[in-house]
């Protein structure tokens, strides 16, 4: 069993304010988009052939093995090609290409009504493809399809730098947030529903209690503004002060990200399943940051672009999909918007020269899941993974703590993301 130890949490500096209170740019599709047939590491089937015609909504691929999670087009038009393009796995993946006609034509699709039953709304999630809206992509109906859940903890704490995009959802989506909650509570059937949002966020936080004022079984909680407070295990810690082994049903809970509920709310009311994501597009990389709404498949040229282009005045630049600490650097501004993206990164590339281990145990005292990375990279590197293993490398959620307090400036995360590579491979 893993427990939290150590300091295990830090303010960081957020920069938000590059993108807080920003319009919102809503980014027409351009003439092609590039769906990424990409979750986890499973294969994902493509349902269509080049030449079929698509309209918005319609399925076009599914990974069908323990989880079922199908995808749609976010366009109308034409499917062009399925080929492999790079991904924000690192790695190239099969996209479908779609050559959008312009017309926006949507799929009649089944809606849903806020009478419905509980299992009526879990099989609706199922249905629509409803995944983690947080970065992970975790298929939403699996967590429900539970009875043993008392607390619905609603995930709004964003703790990740740069990244405003699940705030600015729920300021300007406020009612669908509010039908999303309502219907998660229903799908959980809790007793209690906590929403934790950082404590600065003040005026969000001032219009949420006033939503849900007459909600009894709601109640939004302020946390501290420390990092990792958004990851499930800490949030879990943080409201209910209970720890688990593996997943949070194991006390009794559900947690959910924010805009999941926003999205569920709209696929109710449209039928529609989650087509456009608004994705913040920020950094000193970024000539003006801002929150993009974009069709899935937009590429991060194309958000970057609109958002003015990238810095000229920096030489070098780091692109990264998702923010600073758990986002992956990739090569390629190709990579496409998949349905659980919430960020693209562009910050000044530092050529940093790694200084030997000191062995300080900086990254052992503020690593949030209790590992010891510094000993799990030597153990790596002298290629003995029957003790990364039993260093319990596989609990790592690559936060970026260890590196980000590294004195020696070591990668220590990249280490630990290649030594779980191996041990996944190792299973295979
Ligand atoms: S990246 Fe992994 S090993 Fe490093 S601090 Fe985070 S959880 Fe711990
Ligand atoms: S924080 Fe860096 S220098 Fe200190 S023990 Fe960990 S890897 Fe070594």
């Amino acid at each position: 069993m893993t427990f939290l130890v150590g300091p295990m949490q830090m303010h960081l500096d957020g920069h938000k304010e590059l993108t807080a209170h920003n319009e919102i740019i809503e980014l027409k599709p351009k003439e092609r988009v590039y769906v990424p047939l990409l979750h986890g590491n499973a294969v994902v089937k493509p349902l269509v052939n080049v030449g079929d015609k698509v309209k918005i909504g319609d399925r076009i691929a599914c990974r069908d093995d323990h989880f079922y999670v199908p995808f749609f087009a976010p366009v109308s038009g034409e499917v062009v090609a399925i080929e492999k393009h790079m991904s924000c796995a690192l790695k190239p993946v099969d996209h479908i290409v779609i050559a959008n006609d312009g017309k926006d034509e949507k799929a009649d699709l089944a809606t849903l009504d806020e009478e419905a039953k509980r299992d009526d709304i879990i099989d609706f999630m199922k249905d629509k493809g409803l995944v983690g809206c947080g970065g992970a992509g975790f298929p939403t109906y699996i967590k429900y399809q539970t009875d043993k859940c008392s607390t619905l903890i609603i995930n709004a704490v964003e703790c990740e730098p740069y990244i405003t995009a699940d705030a600015r959802m729920i300021e300007t989506r406020m009612d669908d947030f509010y039908r999303g909650v309502k219907a998660l509570i229903k799908a959980s059937n809790c007793r209690e529903c906590l929403i934790g949002i950082k404590e600065n966020k003040t005026e969000l936080i001032a219009l949420l209690k006033e939503r849900f004022k007459d909600e009894a079984m709601v109640k939004i909680c302020p946390l501290k503004d420390v990092y990792p407070m958004g990851w499930e295990r800490t949030l879990v810690y943080a409201l209910l002060k209970k720890r688990y082994d593996k997943l949070p049903i194991e006390v009794g809970v559900i947690v959910s990200n924010a805009t999941t509920a926003i999205m569920l709310a709209q696929a109710m009311t449209s039928g529609l399943p989650i087509y456009e994501k608004m994705v913040t597009v920020s950094g000193e990389g970024v000539k003006n940051p801002h929150n993009v709404l974009c069709r899935v498949g937009t590429t991060y040229k194309e958000l970057i672009e609109a958002c003015g282009g990238y810095n000229e005045n920096i030489s070098k630049l780091a692109l990264i999909a998702g923010g600073p600490m758990m986002g992956n650097t990739v090569t390629k501004d190709e990579v496409a918007i998949t349905p659980f993206a919430n960020a693209v990164t562009v910050l000044k590339y530092e050529d940093i020269k790694p200084l030997a281990c000191l062995r300080c145990g900086a990254c052992i005292d503020h690593c949030p899941s209790g590992l010891q990375p510094v000993n799990i990279n030597k153990a790596f590197k002298a290629k003995d993974l029957d003790l990364v293993k039993k260093l319990k490398a596989q609990d790592c959620i690559e936060c970026g703590m260890c590196t980000y307090v590294c004195p020696s400036k070591i990668a220590v995360t990249e280490g630990i993301r290649r030594a779980k590579r191996s041990l996944a491979l190792l299973k295979k």
